[in-house]
């Protein structure tokens, strides 16, 4: 057996999660009550591939009810195990209580390699795992929603709501059984970045957090920090997209097939397009190859951001990274070895769990759309704009002034549904992040900032179970 095959991701997760419940005055049996996974389903079916049937594994875990429904993306990947959809079942459930998101956490899994199938043959499985996860009871707007995973997005899910559209007609609230969907089929819009998006805002608003930067002998602000980003899919992207925009230095991007750098900085877009065109993120004009992806890892910067999967900085590489912030964006990317050693270092770990829920937060706004039947901002954007404008004559007849095109437009205009998706992510990042510094700023004791969000985690899910009355 590798050492790769030997670690337990899920072993992993729980001695994070022993690691925090130190630090707090729980009942052992509530604690070890939040720890295990409540329902693990794990599948077989056939599926007829050209003149061959395929048996097909699959998984879908639901980690905690302690709210429902429970949610979580499902994966295509080969590597795509048990151990591994408990371990991103149990992260999902911390996820969702540290941004306050009333669900339980679930992860779903397919193991195979999307890029071998055709569409129609993807269609195909994905249409059957929905059928195992109907008969057992495993999906629907009340007990369990997938989303987008590693290997899945908005096709993916359109295909999983239409197959539960045609098992289950008439009923009412069907859309949201998933999230993740193309905005014409009962999605969010704002929904596809979110991640990405929320990664930048929790990365923000600790660069802005004087104390904390002062204490990594950094500049306060996102401006000028040099950033590495590691996976060019939709997470690592929009990562990218945001830091580049907040006026920091995307100055490496890695994949699987090597990493490129450029001191200026990258554009995500122009390196994007490149990939599509060449088959490879290498020779992009006026950028420097590194043959070796996990080298870019170590490359010096102030901001590190793993974006592909999990168990890529360990034991072995993370003395030589050099990153001052690591920021979490893919579940996992860190193992608990690593942790010690960047603990040791003093480099501020900003931990998956919490960093990349923007998208399970947007998710829970798309699962709110789809139960109100109505999209964002459709009642009061035109009555708000209708208002602004009567205020902004006002003011001009009042003072005898004219405001500029430019301005007007601004000061008027009401707010859409991305709008409002975008100020509710922000206001949720924003928020899970104070808490968890304030947290971790409350006990000395608490070694890191992963620590910390259990902790804030573990305090929310028992408070819950507690106030269910299950546990005297
Ligand atoms: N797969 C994403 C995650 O790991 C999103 C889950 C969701 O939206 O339910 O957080």
């Amino acid at each position: 057996m590798s050492a790769q095959q030997e670690y337990s991701f899920f072993g992993a997760v729980e001695s994070s999660f022993d690691k925090a419940a130190k630090f707090t005055t729980w009942d052992p049996g509530i604690l070890e009550q939040i720890k295990q996974c409540n329902s693990v389903y794990r599948m077989h079916f056939p599926v007829k591939i050209g003149d061959q049937i395929e048996v097909i594994k699959a998984y879908r875990v639901q980690h905690s009810h302690h709210k429902t429904p429970c949610k979580g993306g499902i994966r295509f990947a080969t590597s795509v195990n048990l151990d591994e959809v408990m371990a991103l079942a149990a992260l999902m459930t911390f996820k969702c209580a540290i941004v306050n998101v009333p669900f339980g956490g679930a992860k779903g899994g397919i193991t195979i390699d999307p890029k071998k199938y055709t569409t129609y043959e993807l269609e195909k499985i994905t249409r059957r795992y929905t059928h195992e996860l109907i008969k057992k009871n495993f999906i629907g707007p009340g007990t369990d929603v997938p989303a987008p995973d590693y290997g899945t997005g908005e096709r993916e899910m359109a295909w999983i709501l239409d197959t539960y559209l045609s098992m289950n007609p008439g009923e009412v609230d069907a859309l949201g059984c998933v999230t993740g969907k193309p905005v014409s089929q009962g999605g969010v819009r704002g929904r596809r970045e979110a991640t990405g998006l929320g990664v930048f805002f929790g990365i923000r608003e600790i660069c802005n957090m004087a104390e904390v930067m002062k204490k990594l002998g950094m500049e306060p602000g996102v401006e000028n920090k040099t950033v590495v980003v590691q996976g060019l899919g939709n997470v690592g992207y929009h990562a990218a997209k945001y830091f580049r925009e907040g006026g920091a230095k995307v100055i490496a991007i890695a994949e699987f097939e090597g990493a490129i750098t450029h001191p200026d900085g990258l554009n995500e877009e122009a390196v994007f397009q490149h990939r599509k065109k060449t088959g490879s993120i290498l020779n992009f004009p006026g950028a420097t190859n590194i043959v070796n992806s996990n080298e870019a890892l170590e490359l010096s910067c102030d901001i590190l951001i793993p974006a592909a999967l999990e168990n890529v900085i360990n034991g072995e590489n993370a003395p030589r990274v050099k990153a001052k912030i690591i920021g979490e964006a893919a579940n996992g990317p860190l193992t608990p070895e690593a942790d010690e050693v960047f603990a040791a270092k003093g480099v501020l770990v900003v931990p998956d769990m919490y960093l990349n829920a923007g998208g399970v937060t947007v998710s829970y706004f798309e699962w709110l759309k789809n139960l109100s039947h109505v999209r964002y901002g459709r009642l009061e954007k035109r009555f708000t704009e209708n208002q602004n404008k009567n205020i902004l004559n006002q003011i001009e007849e009042l003072t005898g002034r004219k405001v500029d095109a430019a301005t007007k437009s601004i000061i008027e205009h009401g707010a859409d549904e991305v709008d409002l998706v975008y100020s509710g992510l922000e206001e949720t990042m924003i928020t899970a992040t104070r808490e968890i510094i304030e947290c971790w700023n409350n006990n000395s004791q608490i070694p890191d900032m992963r620590t910390a969000a259990y902790v804030v985690a573990i305090n929310k899910v028992a408070t819950s179970y507690a106030e269910l009355g299950i546990f005297p």
